[in-house]
């Protein structure tokens, strides 16, 4: 039995963020991770004998630049480099969309002036909803709670100071912000562009890792999701961690340890141990107990709350409202090393674009086609897919001469609809995945040399990820803002005292951010030492 101030369950990026940030107020704190290294999602791990990748995220834009600061990344060992050119979508047809710094408006006018034009006021419209949204992520939102005491009126302010912003934003910005939060993303974006191919470039943000047609309801704030980031002082852009996402982990597993943070690995937690209606600690798989004064959770919120903190410690209502908690992103995710650079029909031989996000999905109606499919039978034989070839940007990645890609694909069923398990069909759907890039780039599946196949049941294995959600839950109103993951618990603690939230299932929500870990522990410091960070 060991005690200290806090200990954290799950050595994610937001829990290793969280773990820093107590350890500079001054807290001991221990974090325990059931994989054998640190990382959650954001790792980078050999799949095939002699090439590394980011297995799962594998893109970094949203990591907060205040977090960077503070945790000192830089010091750490954390290089972010910039995508030479941001996105590519090929056709079959030889036409192609670029999208790259001061090349993005020339690309989109090869196939309408008019979407050209409107390009940069459409910029603007999403630039002021992604700065406001930029400004709330290191904040916990308003909480709904009742009674008339200190805390009631502390969010009361909040809320009034959010009112205050609003406010000072123009009418038609506050209008766009509105359309982004309750409008598909097809009506926001038919509302500016003419061109598939544009609509589907900004569009495919809107269905990563949301499984949703991008013609449904609220997919349009999905797509402001992608773009509240920045990388190196450029807003909006998407770059690469030199060494892979795990670069960005071991940073943060170093600030956390320079602060006085104890991390174990292969420690898997079982159960929270609740005292007198107080978190008390933890109980290992292994039967080790560790105490502490306050337990925070960087899993799932319905991990947490259905399977590891005891029957009958929650209130009947609230487990109520968790079990309807919204999982699955239907997505699936590959890892290939290539003994090649794939060259495309519409734009042949190797260049910048291959440093690019590599979209597969030439316009809205295809990603929609590719969600009625998996909805019916588990995955489309035309599939959403996003590639990137890390090692253009980092030679650490894969042998000379050799590379390594990550395939991100969108729309798989996050269980299959005939009941049957995606452990029968991995292989079928991985080799249906490379058949595409083949048929845009011949010769592809030739350059495979190996591959590495997570399908949502792999990532829930592997990860932790309830339903392969990559975002720890569904990005839709009702499980955004304050009322992620619930309303009346938006502030990170949860029903129980000590008990406390620092995973992506609570404010701002998925991605390599480390917001939640940070907010999360400015509630902890307050409540520990009755002071803010
Ligand atoms: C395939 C995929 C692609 C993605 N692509 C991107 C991308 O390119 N860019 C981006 O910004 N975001 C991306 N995301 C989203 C992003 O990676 C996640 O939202 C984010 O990493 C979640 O971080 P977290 O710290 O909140 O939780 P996690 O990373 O899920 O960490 C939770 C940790 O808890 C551990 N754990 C679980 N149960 C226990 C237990 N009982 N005891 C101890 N430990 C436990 C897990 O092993 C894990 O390490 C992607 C995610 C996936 C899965």
């Amino acid at each position: 039995m060991q005690a200290y101030d806090v200990v954290i369950i799950g050595a994610g990026h937001n829990g290793l963020t969280c773990a820093a940030y107590l350890g500079m107020a001054g807290l001991k704190v221990k974090v325990l991770e059931r994989r054998p290294v640190v990382g959650g999602a954001a790792v980078t791990e050999e799949f095939c004998p002699g090439f590394r990748n980011s297995v799962a995220a594998y893109t970094v834009s949203l990591l907060n630049p205040k977090i960077i600061a503070d945790l000192r990344l830089h010091d750490h060992g954390l290089r972010l480099v910039e995508r030479r050119v941001q996105n590519f979508l090929p056709t079959l047809d030889g036409r192609y969309l670029l999208a790259a710094e001061g090349r993005t408006k020339d690309g989109i006018a090869n196939f309408s002036h008019i979407d050209a034009q409107r390009y940069d006021a459409f910029n603007q419209r999403l630039d002021a909803s992604a700065d406001l949204l930029r400004e709330l992520a290191l904040q916990a939102p308003p909480n709904l709670t009742r009674g008339l005491g200190t805390r009631t009126i502390g969010e009361l302010i909040k809320a009034a100071a959010l009112g205050n912003r609003l406010r000072r934003m123009s009418t038609e910005n506050l209008r766009a912000l509105y359309d982004l939060f309750t409008k598909s993303a097809a009506d926001y974006l038919e509302q500016w562009f003419e061109g598939e191919l544009v609509k589907a470039w900004l569009g495919f943000d809107a269905i990563v890792g949301n499984y949703a047609s991008p013609y449904t309801q609220g997919t349009a704030y999905v797509l402001l999701h992608h773009a509240f980031g920045e990388v190196n002082g450029k807003k909006r852009s998407w770059g690469h961690a030199i060494g892979g996402m795990g670069a960005i982990t071991q940073a943060m597993a170093g600030a956390a340890r320079a602060h006085g943070a104890e991390i174990e690995t292969e420690a898997a937690v079982r159960e929270v141990i609740v005292e007198r209606g107080r978190a008390a600690g933890i109980v290992l798989e292994d039967g080790r107990t560790v105490r502490a004064r306050a337990v925070v959770s960087n899993v799932n919120p319905k991990l947490l709350y259905t399977r590891l903190v005891p029957a009958g410690a929650l209130p009947e209502k609230f487990l109520a409202r968790m079990n309807s908690w919204r999982n699955g992103s239907g997505t699936l995710r590959m890892n290939v090393a290539l003994s090649a650079l794939p060259s495309f029909i519409a734009l042949p031989g190797e260049g910048d674009h291959l440093s690019s996000g590599i979209i597969i999905a030439p316009s809205l109606r295809y990603m929609e086609r590719a969600y009625d499919d998996a909805r019916a039978t588990g995955w489309s034989r035309e599939p959403v897919v996003e590639m990137l070839i890390p090692s253009t940007l980092d030679d650490t990645l894969a042998p000379k001469g050799a590379h390594v890609a990550s395939l991100f694909c969108q729309h798989v069923a996050p269980e299959l609809p005939t009941g049957e398990s995606w452990d029968d069909f991995r292989d079928e759907v991985g080799d249906l995945m490379i058949a595409t890039v083949d048929h845009y780039a011949p010769g592809f599946k030739q350059s495979v040399i190996g591959r590495q196949v997570l399908t949502p049941l792999d990532l829930e294995r592997e990860f932790g990820l309830l339903g392969g959600d990559i975002f720890h839950g569904a990005l839709t109103l009702n499980q955004l803002f304050s009322a992620r993951p619930m309303l009346g618990h938006a502030d990170y603690r949860s029903p129980i005292k000590g008990l406390y939230h620092c995973g992506s299932g609570a404010h701002p929500g998925g991605g390599v951010t480390g917001a939640p870990g940070h907010n999360a522990a400015q509630a902890v410091i307050s409540d520990l030492k009755g002071r803010r960070i």
